[in-house]
């Protein structure tokens, strides 16, 4: 504000003394006329002046001038400075980024639209086998595995999936991507090989030690039945002491024929077929009922006549878990409601029963291996712990979900809601 107080307090005394000039000379309005070409000349001259200084990036120090055009300069120069010091800033910042994306192990690639490729860490040229050139190319069709396309197109990113990575078969890609920014994805491709090779190690383990265990079982307890048979009660100790050993032979056999199952789940092929559903409930509650000879304990509804595309021994073992659970977790006299019906854009199985329930803490875990409620009845109750293991396992193979409602001592239901697509027509 100063500033321009100088300037217009000159401007007003030339002015003046341009006035008092032109009554003494009588040429008032020639004086006033070349004063104002003058001024506008100077001011032409300044604006040229600071166009050439802006025009070569206002870099170097500004030219040495007087009053308001001082000022004008000084600001700018400030600004230009603040900007600068703003770049170095931000220079540092990328660098530092590209240092630490470069030291990552994983892949990044960031994607822009249509799939096209904005920029990648070092990682990805050496995993994915993506070149500095391929910037600005769409991934597709860089990495053509079908799976890594229709993942991509689904834009459903919740879950990864498996690739090998295109440079060497031999290593296994997990592969990610996350949505952020307004429209721009981060893919990230991390090396499971070792990962998976543990885990097909164990898996390989446990289904040779199963397989193993099964005929030393079945030696074991063909003549553990030939000795009960001898016996003739003679000896308490030794009645006792065999029923016992059959019943823990009998468990091992469970245990080992439900890590079979799983083992099963796990690296075999499905054998898809049309499963005539109510065929299968009618023959498991009927197995069932007599087995348990407990006839009548079950009440089975048959509202739908679906089939369903899928693995009948597989659907066979988890609708048994289920039933079995339902029998095995509820009083003698109480009736287990076994139904299948269509729901809106579902088939569900439902299994109810009246039994013990379970703790709101345990809903989460009990499809968990091993997993055993901690109430009283639930331990007391002979189980391997892996029979909700098997019926989550069948369920996702077929594209199914669990829901399990439950309340302690009042009973629980167990649905299995299989999507449309996996009706046969
Ligand atoms: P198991 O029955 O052999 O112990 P499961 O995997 O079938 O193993 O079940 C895991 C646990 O879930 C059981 O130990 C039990 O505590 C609980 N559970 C399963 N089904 C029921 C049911 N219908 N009612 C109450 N608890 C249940």
């Amino acid at each position: 504000m100063g500033v321009w107080k100088r300037e217009i307090t000159i401007v007003l005394l030339s002015l003046f003394a341009i006035v008092i000039v032109g009554f003494l000379t009588g040429a008032l309005l020639p004086l006033l006329m070349a004063a104002t070409l003058i001024f506008l000349f100077r001011q032409l001259q300044q604006i040229s002046r600071f166009e050439r200084w802006i025009s070569r990036g206002g870099k170097v120090d500004y030219p040495k001038t007087k009053g308001i055009w001082e000022d004008i300069y000084y600001h700018v120069y400030r600004l230009r400075k603040a900007e600068k010091r703003r770049k170095k800033k931000l220079r540092k910042l990328l660098e530092q980024f590209r240092d630490f994306t470069g030291a990552l192990p994983d892949a990044a690639v960031i994607l822009g639209e249509d799939d096209v490729i904005e920029w990648a860490n070092k990682a990805a040229l050496k995993v994915l086998g993506l070149q500095p050139a391929d910037k600005g190319q769409r991934i597709p069709n860089l990495i053509r595995y079908p799976e890594f396309i229709r993942y991509l197109k689904l834009q459903d990113y919740q879950e990864a999936i498996m690739l090998p990575s295109p440079v060497n078969n031999q290593i296994t890609l997990e592969v990610r991507i996350v949505n952020y920014g307004s429209g721009l994805r981060l893919l990230l491709a991390q090396d499971v090989t070792q990962v998976k090779k543990m885990e097909r190690m164990r898996k390989d383990f446990v289904a040779n030690v199963s397989h193993e265990l099964r005929t030393p079982l079945t030696v074991l307890k063909g003549y553990l039945e030939t000795l009960q048979d001898m016996d003739d009660g003679g000896s308490a100790l030794l009645t006792g002491s065999l029923e016992q050993m059959r019943g823990q032979t009998e468990r091992m056999q469970h245990l080992v024929d439900d890590l079979l199952m799983l083992t099963r789940l796990e690296t075999q092929q499905r054998r898809t077929v049309c499963v005539d559903v109510p065929a299968l409930l009618k023959q498991i509650c009927n197995e069932r009922g007599v087995v348990e000879n407990l006839a009548g304990r079950i009440e089975l509804s048959l509202a739908s006549d679906a089939n369903i595309h899928g693995d009948e021994q597989e659907l066979r073992s988890a609708f048994t878990n289920l039933v079995g659970n339902a029998l095995k977790y509820s009083p003698a006299d109480s009736v287990v409601k076994v139904r299948w019906f269509e729901d809106g854009g579902t088939v569900v199985l439902e299994v109810q029963d009246r039994g013990v329930g379970i703790a709101p803490e345990d809903i989460p875990r009990v499809t968990e291996r091993f997993y055993r409620a901690e109430s009283n009845h639930a331990r007391k109750t002979p189980g391997t712990g892996l029979g909700l293991a098997i019926v989550k396992h069948v369920l996702m193979r077929h594209d199914a979900r669990l829901h399990i409602i439950s309340e302690l001592g009042k009973g629980s239901c167990f649905s299995c809601h299989f999507p449309l697509h996996r009706l046969c027509d």
